[in-house]
């Protein structure tokens, strides 16, 4: 399958009034290549083995070996502070003591949820969520008693203890005993030498796999002591939606002021030029400037209205994207067509226009990748015209399709421009950003054509990046994930 249409070079360039989507539709791809099926039994057993060399294993047994000592701690620091409070109540500082001890009891909540996501590798969300609100100490006070999340963690904190007896004394039974198999065995070969060496079944064939078993047994331990504690030591669900909402709403408003100034900003030169010409066109007949001035002020005139509506294509697919509905359906797609298609549309504009040469490699056929044939068109559209932009008069501007490694493709627009210094290089995908050049050269862009075909070939799976050698040229990297076909 080929690229089903001829891209319309004269057309905007990111194509028009489609609605799209932006989330990925399912790929119509075949499976990948499948490993050879291992036998049933060595798979368990690998998996069985694997918990041995996972990382995650030794910090959860690290949790719960310590899970006796760092409950202990806290149990009597809360009973010592809450009995000696209720009783120093009487001589007036016992509130005091409370309250100290409930900033203790908030201390070891924070420093236990810090220790879950490290050790446990868990989510928990936060303990209280920021307030932009400037209160004074004793609201503070009052929020946090009336705070659910504050009585929570109160209870996790002496429920820990409990747990934290059985955690300690199992994980240091369980992995006492298999340390301990292994050691014994390690000292029995040493010291007897071949005589040993049946230890090395009993007991250290039975330790190694006890050792497997035993992390096992904690892991799944430490995962529901894990849940637990999720559970007890973040703010409820409602309370993190409505925060994560406003999180939200501030994000969203703020680039939507960001966007309301970079388009005024971007719109000021055009419509400025415009009035200027279409003023001087209206002018009285005597002020009024020649018939080839005024054509030539028409012809400016009309440039600067098709970049404007360039500009609202642009912004309406950038509205689309933020908004999840530019969509792209991805499917397997033959990729060497669609490149000769769009090479075919430009090498012409490219040599009459600018003078410069549009060349290719040779393009592999039957390179298959996952993606839309429309949209990577549209976006391959975009590089080379770019290329072709910035190449001065007798530049060449290539193009290269390869099979990129780990199971990619990649398409490489290169050009013999001036180059992207390294500090333009690491912006030019972020919107409304054009290095001086560009301005320099007054090409017509926005500085939006970068941002789009990212988010579009981001959308297809794939990625989009840029190199460049400075006064030598830089060359655009598309690469998409490879299809089997
Ligand atoms: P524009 O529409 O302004 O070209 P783009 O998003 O397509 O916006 O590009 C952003 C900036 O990246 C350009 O203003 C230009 O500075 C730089 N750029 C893009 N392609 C090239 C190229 N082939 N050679 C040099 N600079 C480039």
């Amino acid at each position: 399958m080929g690229a089903r249409r001829n891209p319309d070079v004269r057309r905007h360039r990111f194509g028009t009034a489609l609605v799209y989507r932006l989330q990925p539709e399912p790929v119509e791809t075949t499976a990948p290549d499948t490993p050879a099926p291992t036998p049933v039994s060595a798979d368990k057993i690998k998996r069985f083995l694997h918990v041995l060399v996972e990382p995650r294993s030794y910090l959860n047994a690290l949790y719960l070996l310590t899970a006796f000592p760092l409950a202990l701690t806290y149990f009597l620091v809360l009973i010592v502070g809450a009995i000696s409070g209720a009783f120093l109540s009487i001589v007036g500082i016992g509130l005091l003591v409370l309250l100290a001890t409930l900033v203790a009891a908030w201390g070891f909540a924070l420093f236990e949820r810090e220790l879950v996501i490290a050790l446990l590798g868990v989510n928990v969300p936060p303990l209280s969520l920021p307030d932009p609100e400037l209160v004074s100490p004793w609201r503070m006070l009052v929020r946090h008693l009336r705070q659910p999340a504050t009585w929570r963690s109160l209870v996790y904190l002496l429920l820990k203890l409990p747990f934290g007896i059985f955690a300690s004394l199992l994980s240091g039974a369980l992995l006492g005993a298999s340390v301990g198999g292994m050691i014994f065995t390690l000292v029995r070969l040493n010291t007897d030498g071949a005589s040993g060496i049946p230890t090395l079944v009993f007991p250290g064939l039975f330790a190694f796999a006890g050792l497997a078993l035993s992390l096992h047994v904690l892991n799944a331990v430490a995962r529901a002591w894990g849940r637990f504690a999720g559970d007890m030591l973040g703010v409820g669900e409602e309370q993190r939606q409505v925060w994560e909402a406003r999180r939200k709403a501030e994000v969203a408003d703020r680039s939507r002021r960001e966007l309301i100034m970079n388009v005024s900003h971007e719109l000021r030169t055009p419509i400025a030029s415009i009035q200027a010409h279409v003023d001087s066109l209206l002018l009285p007949e005597a002020d009024r400037p020649d018939a080839a001035e005024s054509e030539r002020r028409l012809r400016v005139t009309a440039a600067e209205t098709r970049r404007l509506a360039d500009l609202i294509e642009d912004l309406l697919m950038l509205a689309r994207a933020d908004s999840d509905e530019l969509k792209v359906s991805n499917r397997a797609i033959e990729v060497a067509p669609i490149v000769e298609q769009v090479i075919l549309a430009l090498a012409p504009l490219a040599r009459a226009e600018r003078h410069v040469t549009l060349t290719h490699e040779d393009l592999p056929p039957d390179l298959w990748a996952v993606g839309d044939a429309d949209r990577l068109a549209q976006v391959l559209t975009n590089l080379v015209r770019n290329a072709i932009n910035y190449t001065p008069e007798g530049g060449v501007v290539s193009v290269r399709l390869s099979a990129g490694g780990a199971g990619h493709v990649q398409i490489a627009v290169s050009d013999t421009g001036p180059g992207i210094s390294a500090d333009d290089l690491v912006h030019i995908f972020e919107r409304f950003y054009r290095a001086d050049t560009s301005r320099a050269r007054d090409t017509g862009g926005f500085g939006l054509g970068l941002s789009i075909a990212r988010e579009l070939l981001e959308a297809m799976g794939g990625s989009l990046s840029a190199t460049s050698q400075p006064g030598l040229g830089s060359t655009f990297w598309i690469s998409l994930r490879r299809a089997d076909h």
